[in-house]
């Protein structure tokens, strides 16, 4: 009789964001006079800029003409993007990554899920806590972490690497040696960053103990400050020990259209066995490609006009960050994040835990934010609220919570 995957039953609770979608409707509907604000799920809101509605069109309308039309595109992506994204992405920072390294894909949520296919099962996996959810529960589905102890909220088979004020947000070397360490900077959801020399040390850390690390890279086009790096790959080593993820949602806002790559370079390996070779052999056999209409639209993120349009959007997101971060800074919150990223990560006051101020932020000043804790145990008594609203939202939403 069939069975089911029963890694999945493991899973704990609802979703973080279904459990605010509840909380937020009850509230909608019980006091249908207020406007809410919501400064809560990571997605943009401002329309594509107007190349790549250029290049989308243009790339549709190539489609109904029998000498231009595509069809099944190349496992690894169009060349005509590939070589945009190795040359802007990485050739223009120094960084020696070729086109035929990356691999297009339809975002870095599904390659943040589907690397740890390539990796046995007896590989530990190391996180930052809090953290982006989709590196573990894709973990836990696999059946790589052990069992769940409710308690703690952590897996017996995780090792977990705090991020708190403590430290500045940013992990430590484990004491227990990873296999696979994923890093997320700027980070989601703390907002933030950590400097080109810290990542040179798990750069050499990885290499020393002959772990891989992940690197999701999908708010590097946030970044403002000089000495935070934009790619793994400016790190000396990092072609021998780590796997770059990059995505076209954030910096270019494709969280509808979908597109966005990991880099996996030759080098790199796990004992004798070349990864990329591997990872090729995946993407062939599992995915059937990003369309060629919105691997058009990715090229034109890079021409002269998408980039200048592009630095204008982050621009309009970082001044909301500004925002928030000088709002609630100057009504006395601790805050931290949204320099490099466009999230600000603030202490609960009053030691509220994070869920606590969620329903004092909805119900005394109408505005949705995301508890700390939903990241991570190490994110209670924090709290997460995006730059990604409209600006007069922003501002709106921030008076409203200096009023309190
Ligand atoms: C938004 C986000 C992504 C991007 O996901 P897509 O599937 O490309 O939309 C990846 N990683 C983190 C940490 C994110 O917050």
């Amino acid at each position: 009789m069939v069975k089911v995957n029963e890694n999945y039953l493991k899973l704990p609770g609802s979703y973080l964001f279904s459990t605010i979608g509840k909380k937020v409707s009850a509230f909608a509907a019980a006091n249908p006079d207020k406007k809410v604000i919501r400064l809560g799920i990571g997605d943009v809101t401002q329309p594509l800029a107007p190349s790549i509605i250029t290049a989308l069109h243009s790339a549709v309308d190539e489609m109904a003409d029998a000498a231009t039309f595509r069809g099944y595109a190349p496992d690894l992506g169009y060349v005509f993007l590939r070589s945009a994204i190795a040359k802007n992405d990485y050739q223009d920072r120094g960084c020696d990554i070729a086109a035929d390294e990356i691999f297009v894909s339809d975002g870095a949520k599904c390659d943040s899920s589907n690397i740890q296919e390539i990796f046995s099962l007896d590989n530990k996996i190391a996180v930052c806590d809090p953290v982006y959810p989709v590196y573990v529960d894709s973990n836990v589905m696999a059946g790589r972490t052990g069992t769940w102890d409710p308690k703690t909220e952590t897996w017996s088979d995780v090792i977990y690497m705090p991020c708190t004020a403590e430290n500045d947000f940013a992990p430590e070397l484990p004491k227990e040696t990873p296999d696979l360490i994923y890093l997320c900077f700027p980070n989601n959801p703390t907002g933030s960053t950590i400097t080109k020399d810290q990542l040179q040390v798990w750069v050499d850390y990885a290499n020393k103990v002959g772990a891989i690390i992940i690197y999701d890279a999908a708010y590097e086009a946030y970044i403002s400050e000089d000495n935070v790096p934009h790619t793994i790959y400016e790190c000396e080593g990092a072609r021998t020990c780590a796997i770059e993820l990059r995505s076209f949602s954030k910096n270019a806002g494709f969280t509808g259209v979908r597109l966005g790559f990991t880099v996996v370079p030759k080098e790199l390996k796990a004992g004798d066995t070349c990864l990329h070779g591997l990872w090729a052999r995946r993407h062939g056999t599992k995915y059937n490609g990003a369309p060629y209409i919105v691997q058009k639209a990715g090229e034109a993120v890079y021409s002269e006009a998408g980039k200048a349009q592009l630095k204008k959007q982050i621009a309009y997101y970082m001044k909301n960050a500004s925002v928030i971060f000088e709002g609630l800074k100057s009504a006395g919150y601790t805050v931290s994040g949204g320099v490099n990223a466009p999230y600000i990560w603030l202490k609960t006051p009053d030691h509220m835990t994070s869920w606590e101020f969620f329903d004092y932020l909805l119900e005394k000043a109408n505005v949705v934010g995301t508890p700390g804790s939903g990241f991570g145990p190490s994110g209670e008594g924090y709290f997460r609220l995006t730059a990604f609203g409209s600006y007069e939202n922003t501002v709106e939403a921030i008076e409203r919570i200096k009023a309190l």
